[in-house]
């Protein structure tokens, strides 16, 4: 007897066969990986590689390694940190086998990452070997008035290039051990939070000299490809000039939409319901895109990018990859894929599919 999951199942592959969009999802544990497949992912579109280290076990290393007072110290901890980062890379490309796997570099809201409880900075004293007072002192030389505008994404990586270095030692570890295990590893790693080219520029030669090394190494090739996020105003408006440097452009709209608003993405409960109410917006900036907003500086970054360079795939991994709204927008602008949380992959092959008939019939 046909069930209604069948029934979805059916009408999911008609979708399918109807749609020109990709869709992916935004994953970094294995779980979610396969989950993300087994809904139909067509890859991951963003591993937010932060996210690997909230666990108990792993945030006190990352908390040692951010409050490194020498370079020496951090290796240390990036070391440690290097193992967890391989092992769970692998897992997603065994997950994602031959398929697309975006990893961004390290984009950590530091203050997500500082000890902030006593308790806290007691522990990681004691981890660390240091007093409790100068975990205190450090962890107040490192916090931030406006830590989403502050230390973080490749700031990080500009300033302490030996985490980039790690990063791509444990992607491309993985991706070789996947290569020798029979898996198709298809690495894709992403900048996050570029304002400008030279950014892209310096990290990308560590990203090329790091995947160098462990090829040579290993004796392994492995096809890899390196791209941006595209999530403040400046790049967007600069995408001619990051275009030469990117094999893909992703573009991230809860960072553009907050900085194109200037609404905090952290606070959107207090005031937007009054402002969807008062018509001051038509909706939740954070959920749909607005096409005279954010969708414009979008579609301005794909005509100028385009105009410099062929063949850059673009994507979207923000919030709005996963509204079907949003996707019907994205499908007109012409980009390859979406990216949205893994439980939102169903609907997001639904609407391209819909957004595909609806352009199709307009024609
Ligand atoms: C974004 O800013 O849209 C994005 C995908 O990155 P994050 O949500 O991790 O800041
Ligand atoms: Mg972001």
């Amino acid at each position: 007897e046909a069930s209604s999951s069948d029934d979805f199942q059916t009408l999911l592959s008609w979708a399918d066969k109807h749609r020109r969009l990709k869709v992916r999802a935004n994953a970094e544990t294995p779980e979610d990986a396969a989950k993300a497949r087994e809904l139909g992912a067509e890859g991951i579109g963003l591993c937010r590689t932060e996210h690997m280290f909230f666990e108990a076990t792993r945030i006190e290393k990352m908390r040692a390694m951010i409050l490194s007072e020498s370079k020496e110290e951090r290796q240390q901890y990036l070391d440690e940190l290097l193992e967890f980062q391989r092992q769970d890379m692998l897992e997603l490309f065994r997950a994602m086998d031959g398929l697309p796997v975006t990893i961004r570099l390290l984009d950590p809201p530091l203050h997500e990452f500082l000890p902030h409880e006593e308790h806290e900075m007691q522990a990681l004293a004691d981890a660390v070997g240091k007093p409790l007072e100068k975990i205190r002192e450090i962890t107040e030389g490192l916090s931030e008035v406006n830590p989403m505008l502050g230390f973080r994404g490749c700031r990080l990586s500009i300033v302490y290039p030996e985490i980039t270095e790690m990063q791509v030692k444990a992607i491309m570890t993985a991706a070789v051990d996947a290569v020798e295990q029979g898996i198709k590893p298809m690495p894709e790693i992403m900048i996050p939070l570029v304002v400008n080219v030279r950014e892209i520029r310096l990290i990308t030669e560590i990203i090329d000299r790091g995947v160098q090394e462990v090829l040579r190494e290993r004796q392994v090739s492995v096809p890899y490809k390196v791209g941006t996020m595209m999530e403040t105003p400046r790049a967007t408006l600069g995408a001619d000039r990051l275009a030469p440097e990117v094999e893909f452009m992703s573009f991230g709209t809860n960072d553009l939409t907050q900085m194109t608003y200037g609404f905090s993405r952290d606070d959107v409960g207090k005031f937007i319901p009054s402002y969807i109410e008062k018509k001051i917006v038509d909706s939740d900036p954070f959920v749909s895109l607005d096409q005279r907003a954010v969708g414009r500086l979008m579609e301005m970054a794909v005509q100028e990018s385009r105009r410099v360079k062929k063949g850059i795939k673009y994507g979207i991994c923000g919030e709005h990859g996963g509204d079907p709204r949003s996707i019907r927008f994205c499908h007109n602008l012409g980009l390859d894929y979406v990216s949205c949380s893994p439980y939102r992959v169903p609907i997001a092959r639904m609407a391209a599919a819909q957004a595909h008939v609806e352009a199709s019939e307009e024609d």
